[in-house]
C-alpha cells in the first residue's frame, strides 16, 4: 500500500469503528439503511472515488478504490456493496454519457448526496441478461417504458437509476440504456425482498407502467444499452471482488483471535495443528485472492479492458470468501453458528457474492470464451 492508500484504509477504519460497528447488529436484524452514514461517506469523498474532480470525484483508481472499499467490507459488505454499485452507474454515465448527462447527475452521486442503482435484470433474465422484456417504445420528445426489473440493489434509496430496456428487436443489439429518475410518473417499488444476507442493503423490484423518460435520459445511442451494462460490469466485477477480501479479512481476524482466547483440552484451540493449517490455508488464499483484484484494478486503472482479469478476479475472491467465512464459523464452534459472534453475519453477507454481477458460473463461461478466443 502506497501512503494515500495507507492513510485512506487508517481513515476508514475509524469511521466504520465508531459510526458502523455499533449499530451493526441492530441494523443487520432490522435490515436498517442509514442514509446519514451513507452521506457522511461522500463528505469524506468515498462515494465518487474514480470519478474525476471535474465532477465532483476524488479522481483515484480502482487500485485505491478497492482498497477502501475492503475496508469498508470488513464492517459492513452492505454499506460497501451500496457504494461500489452507485460508483458503477457514475462509471458509466461518465464514460458513455454525454456532458449534460455528466453535469446533472454525477455532482449529486459523487457527493454521496443521493445513490446510484443499475437495473439489468428481470425475473425471466439474469445470467441471459440480454434477453430482457422491459420495453421503452419511441414517443414524441421521449420513449415510454413498461416492464418490470428484479432484485435491484439500492432500489427505494436511490434516486439516479440507469435502466436498460429494448428498444429494438431480440438480442443484445435491441437494448438501450436510459437514466431514470426516482419519483417520475409510472415509476414504482415492487416488494423488498427478505434476504440471507446483505441486511441493510434493500434490494426491490422496480415496475415501470407507461412510464415517460425523456430523450435527453437516453445513454449514448439507441441499441448501445447492452454495450453500455458490459462496460459498468467489468469494474463492479472487481469491486465486487474487493468487497469479499474485506469480508474474508474480518473472517480471519475473527477466527485467530478466538482461537487464541477459546480453551479446550487446558490449552487454546489455536494450538491444534488442524486448526492452524485451516488459518493459514484461509490467509493464502485471501493474499491471493488480492493480488488477482489489484492486478484487475491496475488495468484498469491503465485504461485497459481486462474482462477476463476482472471475472477471475471476482471468481476467486468470492469462492475464497465463501469458503473463509465457513471455516470461520467452524473454527468458532457452536458459538459460531449463532449471532453472538460476527462470523455467522459473514458467512450469509458471503454467499451473495457468488451470484450477483455475474455468477461464478458466467464468471467461468468469460474466461473460457476468452481462453478460447486466445488460442
Ligand atoms: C442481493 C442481490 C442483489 C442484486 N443486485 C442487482 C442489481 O443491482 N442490478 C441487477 O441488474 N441485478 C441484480 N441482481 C441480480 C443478479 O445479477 C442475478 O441474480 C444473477 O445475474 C443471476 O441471475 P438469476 O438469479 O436469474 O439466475 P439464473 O440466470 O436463473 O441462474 C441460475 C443458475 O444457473 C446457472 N447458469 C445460468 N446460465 C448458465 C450458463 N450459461 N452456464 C452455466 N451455468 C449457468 C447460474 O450460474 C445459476 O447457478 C442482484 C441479485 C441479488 C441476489
Amino acid at each position: 500500500m502506497n501512503e494515500l492508500q495507507k492513510e485512506l484504509t487508517s481513515q476508514l477504519q475509524k469511521f466504520c469503528q465508531s459510526k458502523i460497528e455499533p449499530h451493526i447488529e441492530h441494523d443487520d436484524a432490522n435490515e436498517n439503511f442509514r442514509m446519514e452514514i451513507f452521506q457522511e461517506l461522500g463528505a469524506l469523498g468515498f462515494c465518487g472515488m474514480t470519478i474525476s474532480d471535474q465532477y465532483g470525484g476524488a479522481g483515484l483508481g480502482y487500485s485505491d478504490f478497492c482498497i477502501a472499499l475492503e475496508e469498508i467490507a470488513k464492517h459492513s459488505p452492505s454499506y460497501a456493496v451500496t457504494i461500489s454499485v452507485s460508483t458503477m452507474v457514475q462509471g458509466i454515465i461518465e464514460k458513455f454519457g454525454n456532458e449534460d448527462q455528466k453535469q446533472k447527475y454525477l455532482p449529486a452521486l459523487t457527493s454521496g448526496q443521493v445513490i446510484g442503482a443499475f437495473c439489468l435484470s428481470e425475473s425471466g433474465s439474469g445470467s441471459d441478461a440480454k434477453a430482457l422484456k422491459t420495453t421503452a417504445k419511441r414517443t414524441e420528445g421521449g420513449y415510454i417504458l413498461n416492464g418490470s426489473k428484479m432484485w435491484i440493489t439500492s432500489a427505494g434509496i436511490a434516486k439516479t437509476y440507469v435502466v436498460m430496456a429494448r428498444t429494438g428487436g431480440e438480442g443484445a443489439g435491441g437494448v438501450s440504456a436510459f437514466i431514470v429518475e426516482d419519483g417520475i410518473e409510472g415509476f414504482s417499488y415492487g416488494k423488498k425482498e427478505k434476504k440471507m444476507g446483505w441486511k441493510v442493503s434493500p434490494t426491490r423490484e422496480i415496475l415501470f407502467q407507461n412510464c415517460f423518460v425523456p430523450e435527453e435520459n437516453l445513454i449514448k445511442a439507441e441499441g448501445e444499452g447492452f454495450k453500455v451494462a458490459l462496460g459498468g460490469l467489468d469494474a463492479g466485477r472487481v469491486t465486487i471482488g474487493s468487497i469479499a477480501n474485506g469480508i474474508s479479512a474480518r473472517a480471519l481476524s475473527e477466527s485467530v483471535r478466538y482461537s487464541l482466547e477459546r480453551q479446550q483440552f487446558d490449552q487454546p484451540i489455536f494450538n491444534f495443528q488442524g486448526l492452524q493449517f485451516m488459518m493459514a490455508d484461509m490467509a493464502t488464499e485471501l493474499e491471493a485472492a488480492r493480488l488477482l483484484v489489484e492486478k484487475a484494478a491496475s488495468l484498469l486503472d491503465a485504461g485497459e479492458v481486462p474482462s477476463k482479469l476482472c471475472s477471475m478476479a471476482k471468481l476467486k475472491a468470492t469462492d475464497v470468501c465463501m469458503k473463509v467465512t465457513t471455516d470461520a464459523v467452524q473454527i468458532h464452534g457452536g458459538v459460531g453458528y449463532t449471532a453472538e459472534y460476527p462470523v455467522e453475519r459473514l458467512m450469509r453477507d458471503a454467499k451473495v457474492l457468488q451470484i450477483v454481477e455475474g455468477t461464478n458460473q458466467i464468471q467461468r463461461v468469460v474466461i473460457a470464451r476468452h481462453l478460447k478466443k486466445e488460442n
